[in-house]
């Protein structure tokens, strides 16, 4: 009877709350084991995965959640890109390779890096210490201290849970505990602050997107006028040769899913660019046959160019991690500056208060009050593209001012 009445009470409980949309960005060095523990969540086997060259999103269903999560690829360069996912973001996994001691002063940097953005701080954290089934792998207290995270989440006022697992021990129902128990935590974690927190997502989401179109109608009309100048070019050429200018391919409209399967893109790719190659030296042919052999060498360099913004247009699958990596590579002297500034002028800040870590992986500050600064620290600044509208501090951070209950949740 008793049992009875806990079913209906767990069932009436489940019927209450509502389904919840959630977005979670996944980050880590590059070989972290990220698309391996994606996989082994979404039920497929984590074996042999091929780094994550790009981006890949999947979604699923954990419970009363509808989660999305982008896997983002970790090379080094392409880092700077995974700030436009950021503000879509409810939390974050952060994929770490313990086995990996040499790379653990650089994943301490991406983490720092990733913490003190403004669209991060203040979001959940859940760091997976992967990789424990390697020999000489770093125990869950040794990535602590390796990565300072008590310090870093402190600062940055991020709830955080570290999970010691193991991406390839098994997938699906057989995933590693740690890793559903480390992806239960964050969503629940998130569930408590929802509304705190979905408003603070609507809010980025919407400037992000005007930041994006914005960019967007600069590109286009920067192509525009490259385009405008060489057709012009062109017609002066030809018209002192007297021939005539093959016309420029109109483009074709953006595909609406920049997901798409590498291979297919690059099949697709392959076919229309020897299609366009053929075209193109029917017409070469019929210039050359009428021009002076010295006139040849220049009209092979003209014919190789537009070769190239041929293919441009075919990768425009991806247009949008393309042009995001095209203005990081653009930015990444700048940038680089300014982060060892930034970082210089962190280093000398005070230190802030120390944290306990508890029981269950959890690093949380040493109580409510002391955690909330009186004074809060301004935000960071925002990287130049993003306009200085940093949201954290209107955040409400009920995580800081909530109690603690003896099973290691938290209540407001
Ligand atoms: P990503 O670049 O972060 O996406 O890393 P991948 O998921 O592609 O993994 C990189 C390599 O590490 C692959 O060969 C995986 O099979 C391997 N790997 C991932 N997780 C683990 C793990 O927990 N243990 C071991 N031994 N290998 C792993």
């Amino acid at each position: 009877m008793f049992s009875l009445m806990a079913n209906c009470c767990n069932w009436l409980k489940g019927w209450r709350e509502p389904v919840r949309k959630v977005t979670l960005v996944m980050v880590g060095l590059d070989n972290a084991g990220k698309t391996a523990t994606v996989k082994g969540i979404q039920g497929e086997s984590p074996e042999d995965v091929a780094p994550t060259v790009g981006f890949s999103k999947i979604d699923l269903k954990q419970g009363r959640f509808e989660v999305t999560i982008f896997d983002l690829g970790g090379g080094k360069r392409i880092r700077g890109i995974w700030k436009n996912y950021y503000a879509e973001a409810y939390g974050i996994i952060f994929v770490v390779d313990s086995s990996d001691t040499e790379r653990m002063e650089e994943t301490k940097e991406t983490m720092t890096e990733v913490l003190r953005h403004p669209r991060i701080s203040g979001k959940p954290i859940l760091v997976l210490a992967n990789k424990q089934d390697r020999e000489g792998a770093l125990a869950e207290a040794d990535v602590i201290e390796c990565l300072s995270l008590e310090k870093l989440v402190n600062e940055h006022k991020c709830l955080c849970q570290i999970e010691p697992c193991s991406a390839v021990m098994g997938y699906g129902k057989k995933i590693d505990k740690s890793i559903r128990k480390g992806l239960y935590w964050l969503l629940h974690t998130i569930a408590k602050d929802f509304d705190t927190l979905n408003e603070r997502i609507q809010k980025d989401t919407t400037e992000q997107k005007a930041y994006e179109e914005q960019e967007k109608r600069e590109r286009a009309e920067r192509v525009r006028k490259i385009r405008e100048e060489r057709e012009q070019r062109e017609r002066k050429e030809s018209e002192c040769e007297g021939r005539n200018v093959p016309k420029e391919v109109d483009s074709e409209p953006i595909s609406s899913n920049p997901f798409q399967p590498i291979s297919t893109v690059i099949t697709e790719n392959e076919k229309r660019i020897e299609k366009e190659k053929r075209q193109r030296m029917e017409t070469e042919k019929n210039a050359i046959a009428l021009k002076p052999k010295a006139e040849q060498e220049q009209m092979d360099t003209q014919s190789l160019t537009s070769s190239c913004s041929q293919k441009t247009n075919d990768y425009r699958l991806i247009e949008t991690y393309k042009s995001a990596f095209a203005q990081q590579l653009e930015r990444e002297e700048e940038g680089d500056q300014q982060t060892s500034e930034c970082l210089d002028s962190d280093t000398s800040k005070k230190k802030t208060k120390k944290l306990k870590l508890k029981r269950s992986h959890r690093v949380e500050p040493v109580s409510a009050e002391e955690a909330v600064p009186k004074n809060p620290t301004p935000p960071p600044p925002l990287p130049p593209d993003l306009g200085n509208h940093a949201p954290w501090y209107n955040l409400n951070i009920t995580f800081m001012t909530g109690k603690k209950n003896t099973d290691g949740t938290y209540s407001n």
